[in-house]
């Protein structure tokens, strides 16, 4: 069986590991360069590769296909392997028939990385044998290929969803729908929310769904579709006889007639979207029998991950946040929504089809003067240039956060909540996010 790889990054070489330990016939052919570190890999495994390069002939004789998720399926090469009946698949379709653990998949527009990190977290502590991957960290074929977990958790994105044919998670979670990615979706939010729930269409009544109940999207789609997995909902305003809400700022999570409480206060994360995410992890904690204390302990003890609503430093009590990974409106709106005391916010970027209205009231309510960092700024400046005060354009992170000290007072606090992607002016958002903390760390 020839297996072939396109694209030669963290999911594409663990493929190519795990392909190989099965016997296939591996090829590895990336169009542009694959890092010096991933060669090494590649030729210690004795693994075929190209790159800066698809030759047809060593691709087109595959029996089956595994594509990056960053590869877009109208890329061309990919047309054609379509056009000849070759599968074209996921890593994570690939992988999941040579283990037998289960597995737990989390999608969604946002949150799916903090959800993924708690859920880990939660079931880490304790005591199972989990594993973590997905978009995240070590490529979850090369996990598989080691074979050393009775379960993982998985961050799914929609384009990993797209190549599966059979995978079903054991428990999924979609967080929440808003449009994101719409480039690749021929400009549909329809087909773009169909690739959501594709990580429930193989699922079986064994098997769980838990998801916002609060969401349009989402609602829309369970009442117009089926799904055969026992629906676990959550919520923030409604409540249920079995899943997960919010009642008088107590947390509670019914599942298989068992009742989990803890009151919101005692949450580490904070703001109402991690509320959500909270939910969402401590009912698949619920799910797998994990004991009520250790949820609550570990509810109170994670932090966060780094670039989501992270607090930097308090300087001459200003608080600095850092919430670089807002690269969308509904991400900003969470963050705005979480603010308690005047901020001032640091706002763009690459706008991807942004519509700034969903933010006004908010902004209204709690923004005393906006920071625009991007190259363009117009739409911004539309949107609000009548709303706040103040409102300041800057090139630089640099000055972005000395223009910010300068207009705050005592209580305040500096938002980095961009809306946007990064591209413009840093290499990605993680840059951005290091360099707003740098600056906050120099002030
Ligand atoms: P993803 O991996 O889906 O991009 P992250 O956990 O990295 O999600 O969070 C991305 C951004 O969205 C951050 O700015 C974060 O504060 C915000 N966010 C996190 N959870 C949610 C949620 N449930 N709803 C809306 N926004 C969220």
């Amino acid at each position: 069986m020839r297996l072939v790889v396109l694209g030669g990054g963290e999911s594409g070489v663990g493929t190519a590991i795990l392909g190989k330990q099965k016997g296939y016939d591996v090829f590895v052919s990336d169009f542009g360069k694959i890092k010096d570190s991933y060669k090494e890999v590649l030729i210690k495994n004795g693994i075929d590769w190209e790159d800066e390069k698809h030759t047809e002939s060593l691709i087109l004789n595959a029996d089956v296909v595994m594509k990056s998720p960053g590869i877009p399926e109208k890329a061309a090469i990919v047309k054609k392997l379509v056009e000849k009946g070759i599968p074209v698949i996921s890593e994570i379709e690939f992988a999941a028939p040579f283990t037998k653990a289960l597995t737990i998949g989390i999608t969604g527009s946002n949150g799916k990385t903090t959800t993924t990190m708690l859920t880990y977290h939660l079931l880490k502590s304790a005591g199972l044998n989990v594993g973590l991957a997905g978009n995240i960290g070590k490529s979850f074929a090369e996990q598989v290929a080691e074979d050393k977990y009775d379960s993982y958790v998985l961050e799914l994105s929609s384009f990993q969803l797209d190549g599966i044919i059979n995978y079903k998670p054991h428990i999924a979670i979609i967080t929440n729908i808003s449009p994101d990615h719409l480039d690749r979706y021929d400009y549909k939010y329809e087909n773009y929310i169909d690739s959501k729930f594709r990580i429930t269409m193989n699922q079986t009544e064994e098997d769980y769904l838990i998801y916002d109940a609060d969401d349009e999207a989402i609602s829309e789609w369970l009442k117009y579709n089926k799904t055969k997995a026992k629906l676990i909902p959550f919520s923030l305003t409604k409540t249920f006889e079995e899943g997960a809400f919010i009642k008088d700022n107590t947390m509670e999570a019914i599942i298989n007639q068992e009742e989990f409480k803890m009151e919101t206060e005692s949450i580490a994360l904070e703001g109402k979207h991690n509320f959500k995410n909270a939910m969402a992890a401590t009912s698949v904690a619920k799910l797998m029998q994990i004991r009520k204390a250790t949820i609550r302990e570990s509810l109170s003890n994670f932090q966060g991950v780094e670039h989501r609503l992270e607090k930097v430093l308090k300087i001459q009590n200003v608080q600095y946040i850092n919430d670089s990974k807002a690269t969308n409106v509904n991400a900003t709106f969470f963050a705005l929504d979480s603010m308690t005391t005047p901020t001032v916010w640091i706002v763009g970027g690459v706008d991807k089809g942004n519509d700034y209205n969903e933010l006004m009231a908010l902004v209204r309510e709690k923004v005393k003067a906006i920071i625009c960092l991007g190259v363009d700024n117009r739409k911004i400046i539309d949107a609000f240039g009548n709303v706040v005060d103040i409102m300041l354009e800057v090139n630089n992170m640099n000055d972005a956060v000395k223009m910010a000290q300068r207009i705050t007072e005592k209580g305040d606090t500096v938002l980095l909540s961009p809306a946007c992607a990064s591209f413009d002016l840093f290499e990605n958002y993680e840059d951005r996010g290091r360099q707003f903390k740098e600056a906050v760390h120099n002030l």
